[in-house]
Order: C-alpha cells, then structure tokens, then sequence
C-alpha cells in the first residue's frame, strides 16, 4: 500500500505532532513541552532516526529531544533510537528484553529477502540500513507506568497487557488529550497479527487503554491516519472476534491445518492476514481433552 503522505510533522492536537513516513507507512509523534521534546517511535535506522531530528528541527529549531519512547519493539519503531544521542529511550521492560532477539529475525529475514517492496514503501537502500544500524535498546524501562515530565506538562506511559507484542504501551498526553497506541492500532491497514503476537489478550488491553484515557480527543496510530476513541472501539471488537472466533474453533477440536486452510466466514479479516494468530492461538490455548 502506498499512501500520501505529507511530508514532515503535522500538529494533531496543542503542541502534539506526526510526521507519516513512506517505508512501512510508519508514524512519529512530537510532544513538545517547555524542558524539552518527547519523540514517540524512531523508525528503521539510524539514518531514518536522523531525518525524523531533521523535520524535529525543522519545525521547532531550537527544541532539544530529551526523551524518545518505543511504543513497542518492533524494528519499523526501534532502529532509529540510534539517532537520538542526547535523549533518554524509555519503553516496557519486555523491549529491553526482546530487542535484540528481535533485531536478529528481522536481519536474517532480509538477508533472505532483500529486494524492496514498493507496496510498504521501501527500498533496497532501507532495507540495508536495517542490517547495518546499531541496536540501541532503552536506557529507562517500566513495568507497568511511568512518567516524563517537561516542566509545563506531562507525558505518561503506560502498561496494560499483551496485544501486538508482549511490550506494547500507550503514551498518553492528558492536557491535549492525545493518546499513541502503537501498533495496538492500525489505520492504513488491519491490525498486524505476526509470530510475537498475542490475539487472545489484546482486545482487553486496548480496552484498559481506553478507559483509562479518559476521553482522548485523538488517537494516534503506529501506522495511519490519527483516529478517534470510536475507531479503536471498533477495531478493539474486531480483535475481539478474531479471538472468539478462534477460541471456539481451537476448543472445538479443529486441526490447525483446518483452521488456517478454512477460515469461519465470522473471522473480520483475510486468512492471509491470519495465519500466525491462528498458530499463535493453537499454540497457547491447551487442546480440548480427547
Ligand atoms: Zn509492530
């Protein structure tokens, strides 16, 4: 999928920015506070990671990014914390942990396939970047909230549960009502179920996260246009069919090779789109007894 995208940081809400980036159509978001500026995910490399401070620059000249938050581990989010000298990296302990595991798939996953794929926005270039950028993990880890203070307002970070990865947090900004979700929220496509995935946990977590936003008056995608509370409802419900759906079917007694063959009709997304949370839900819900 290509989309428009325009170029640089666009203020969704007081003082709160994103900047949409053609390569895996990934999203960066900007607090800006009067300590200092929070960036909310840093891309694929450390050259990704120096453009996204480049268009920081570009918008506030003389803004020091003191603080970059991972909103969960994935590389599209991490490569570019390299960039990001004078900022502390905070995100879930669960980052710190699977990080370079993670860095290792996604190296050998391009070594085997390093031809560009213009439909998610990338070239052979990135994808080279990918093999050569140093891993910077977290310097500041939480387990379940924490908080950044930028003396005229506050950034919180929180916790809730599994959902795309066992390391997903929200980044609230209370005083403008902005709320980052990662990829526990896709706009410009369905939500990403992969290896590291956790179908049956993750529509209660995106439930917490709403309910404890208050009210945000917008949300922020890891990939997409920002929404509204009602748009993550409604995904959050598609997400809670594909694991009631699935749920039923692995305690039915389905073979695993059935339900990735012949998806149920109530499934709301592609069975392309859900292999691995079919193997994902085979692998961590117990077969009936026979
Ligand atoms: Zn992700």
């Amino acid at each position: 999928m290509i989309h428009q995208v325009t170029r640089g940081f666009v203020e969704v809400a007081d003082r709160v920015f994103l900047a949409r980036y053609p390569q895996w159509d990934v999203g960066v978001g900007l607090v800006l506070g009067r300590d200092g500026a929070v960036v909310v995910d840093t891309r694929a490399s450390d050259v990704q990671g120096g453009q996204v401070l480049d268009d920081v620059r570009r918008l506030a000249r003389d803004v020091e990014v003191r603080h970059v938050v991972n909103t969960h581990v994935h590389f599209d989010h991490t490569f570019g914390n390299v960039a990001f000298d004078a900022a502390t990296v905070h995100a879930h302990h669960n980052v710190a942990l699977g990080l370079r595991a993670h860095a290792e798939r996604i190296r050998a996953a391009v070594r085997e396939d390093p031809s560009a794929a213009p439909e998610y926005g990338y070239t052979e270039a990135d994808l080279l970047q990918v093999l050569v950028t140093p891993v910077r993990g977290p310097d500041r880890t939480f387990g379940s909230n924490a908080t950044i203070d930028l003396g005229d307002r506050v950034v919180t970070m929180a916790y809730a549960g599994r959902g795309h990865t066992d390391g997903d947090v929200a980044v609230l900004v209370p005083d403008a009502g902005a709320l980052f979700l990662g990829d526990l929220v896709e706009e410009s496509d369905h939500p990403s179920f992969g290896d590291d995935s956790w179908p049956l946990d993750w529509a209660d977590t995106l439930t917490a996260h709403l309910v404890a936003a208050g009210e945000p008056t917008v949300v922020v995608p890891g990939h997409g246009r920002p929404v509204d509370a009602a748009f993550v409802e409604r995904q959050r419900d598609e997400v809670a069919a594909v694991a009631a759906v699935l749920r039923e079917r692995r305690l039915a007694g389905i073979p695993l090779e059935e339900a990735l063959h012949e998806p149920d009709t109530r499934l709301p997304y592609p069975a392309a789109h859900l292999e691995a949370a079919v193997r994902r839900v085979w692998a961590q819900l117990a077969p009936p007894p026979p």
